[in-house]
């Protein structure tokens, strides 16, 4: 069988943290589905379209990634319908873990024959979220080497176009 995994998340923006994430799993999946869900307890900075989009730029040198928008799914459900046996989330702390060991109870619940993988953000990124970066942006810090080329180049035209 096939082991394609779902890595879901808002990537809002996405940022090297999720990209090495998917790298990795590029190499132990057969096919890695990033789902680009609408978290509701979020603002967003940029619309599911615009980060599906970046993503698929950032993702064109990995033959086995490919990108998908989701909008009211629950994780479980959209990853049955892509025909994803595997969900793939990062972990960066205890604090992520906290979250997401209830996350994957929830989700073994829902689909036991779901199987969902960890992998360990490497220390270049541990310490990085979309919400601290999103924070140093708007306060005018460098967080460039934080972003793929094409995800950073959107950030730089959305603050030219407030400045205007
Ligand atoms: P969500 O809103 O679902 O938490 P995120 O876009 O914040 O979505 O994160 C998606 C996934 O990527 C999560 O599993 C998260 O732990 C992981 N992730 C976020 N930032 C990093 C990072 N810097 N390095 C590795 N994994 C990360």
């Amino acid at each position: 069988m096939k082991k394609i995994a779902l890595f879901p998340g808002s990537f809002d923006p996405f940022t090297n943290g999720h990209l090495e994430t998917i790298e990795r799993g590029a190499k132990i999946f057969d096919e890695v589905i990033v789902g680009v869900f609408v978290n509701t307890n979020k603002k967003s900075f940029f619309t599911a379209q615009e980060r599906t989009e970046q993503i698929e730029k950032t993702i064109a040198h990995l033959e086995n990634v490919r990108v998908v928008s989701q909008e009211t799914d629950l994780t479980v459900t959209a990853a049955k319908k892509l025909g994803a046996n595997f969900l793939l989330r990062g972990i960066r702390s205890v604090k992520d873990y906290e979250y997401e060991k209830d996350i994957q109870a929830m989700n073994h619940h829902l689909a036991p024959e779901i199987e969902t993988v960890f992998l360990l953000a490497s220390p270049e990124y541990n310490h990085i979220s979309s919400s601290l970066l999103k924070e140093v942006l708007h306060f005018g810090g460098d967080v460039r080497n934080y972003f793929p080329p094409a995800v950073y180049q959107e950030i730089v035209k959305k603050r030219d176009s407030y400045e205007k």
